[in-house]
């Protein structure tokens, strides 16, 4: 058995090389380094994957894509922009550095993600915008979230980096990827995403065409026309080559979401009896594509299981280990003093497990056999 890895970007590689490989050589003869026919062609795909008339708008990476989606809106510093404290930092960052105001909320115990009623509770009448994070892989429960919003006249932002290909049923029955569910969805497809690039790359998505016009030229340094600016832009490009590589793999995402789904079963049917361990759960009303498969360690014992399974060579990560409130650059925007009881749970009790396209049945059974024997 190979060495296991949190993520295993070669092996996923090797089965697609000869694809990969033809596709970027193509790009380096074409010349065709900007805004070439590869962008276009993995936007068109990505269209086509993610359906219900959405256009896409390729952008340099996650964090950007975030940034234009707010600066798209057109909101007003001091404007007040409700996010999940339990979040990767670039949720909070972009906020912060237009000047607008995170209000930081909690999430729900078990499935890392805000709740409609967590959200309402946040509401003021300062309040813009929410950016609904779909953590580890699922989607919040959007359609009430929509609701919400649209009753109190507010904009949605999904945080959609972790859960690209996952779908979300509403009340009728239909269903939607996420997303493309909240005015703009955001996402990354830096390498270990489930939809990576080689490199660095992101990208937002819209049916409203306003935005998606706006979006676009924002994008591309407030420019609708060349050398004149209408809007202070940024310049934030799906590199050629990046785009080459991601239209392939767009092909392989949903093999992809399966081989992670079948680790994620694994994981369940072996941990599921373990005293002490919480597995996590799935919304209701989404399909999982497990970004991450993140346990919750009982009784104080987390870092204890991950010393355990370091020394036995099995790495785990911890996602994420400090609420955005106690980080030294976003204390400011929280009141002395202020905690989130379930963040701050989680940030005590989660670790994620090895999760990508290509643990075999015996590595799976290796990690599930480790963590019983620490429980042992
Ligand atoms: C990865 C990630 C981002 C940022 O994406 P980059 O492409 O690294 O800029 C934003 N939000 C969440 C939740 C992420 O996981």
């Amino acid at each position: 058995m190979q060495n296991i890895q949190m993520v295993d970007l070669k092996t996923q590689y090797a089965r697609i090389q000869e694809e990969v490989d033809a596709a970027v050589l193509e790009v380096i003869r074409s010349g065709a380094f900007i805004n070439g026919p590869a962008v276009k062609g993995f936007q068109a795909g990505l269209e086509q994957y993610l359906g219900s008339a959405t256009s896409v708008i390729p952008c340099a990476n996650g964090t950007d894509a975030l940034q234009i989606a707010l600066m798209a809106l057109g909101l007003k510093p001091g404007d007040e922009v409700i996010l999940p404290a339990f979040t990767y930092v670039a949720t909070a960052e972009v906020i912060a550095l237009l000047g607008l105001k995170p209000v930081m909320v909690d999430v729900d115990p078990h499935t890392f993600n805000v709740t409609p009623a967590i959200v309402e509770a946040a509401i003021t009448p300062q309040t813009r915008a929410i950016v609904p994070v779909n953590l580890f892989g699922q989607s919040c429960d959007l359609e009430p979230i929509m609701e919400l919003a649209s009753r109190h006249g507010i904009w949605v932002v999904e945080d959609n980096a972790q859960a690209i290909g996952a779908d979300y049923t509403f009340a009728d029955g239909h269903t939607q990827k996420t997303g493309t569910i909240g005015h703009i969805g955001c996402t990354s497809f830096y390498p270990s995403k489930n939809l990576g690039a080689f490199g660095d790359a992101g990208a937002l998505y819209t049916s409203d065409p306003t935005l998606a016009e706006r979006i676009r030229v924002i994008a591309n340094h407030g420019q609708q026309k060349t050398y004149y600016h209408d809007f202070v832009g940024v310049n934030s490009r799906l590199d050629s080559i990046q785009a080459a590589i991601l239209g392939i793999k767009l092909r392989h995402l949903d093999a992809y979401a399966e081989a992670r789904q079948t680790a994620a079963a694994a994981y369940d049917a072996g941990l599921m009896e373990v005293p002490g361990l919480v597995l996590p759960a799935r919304q209701h009303n989404s399909t999982h594509v497990f970004h991450q498969y993140t346990l919750r360690v009982r009784n104080g014992q987390r870092d204890a299981l991950q010393v355990f399974l370091r020394e036995k060579g099995i790495p785990s990560m911890i996602y994420y280990p400090v609420p955005l409130y106690k980080q030294e650059a976003y204390s400011g925007f929280a009141a002395p003093g202020f905690e989130l009881p379930v963040t701050e749970q989680l940030c005590r009790e989660v670790i994620s497990l090895p999760m990508h396209t290509e643990l075999s049945r015996e590595m799976l059974d290796t990690i599930v056999a480790t963590v019983k024997s620490f429980f042992a």
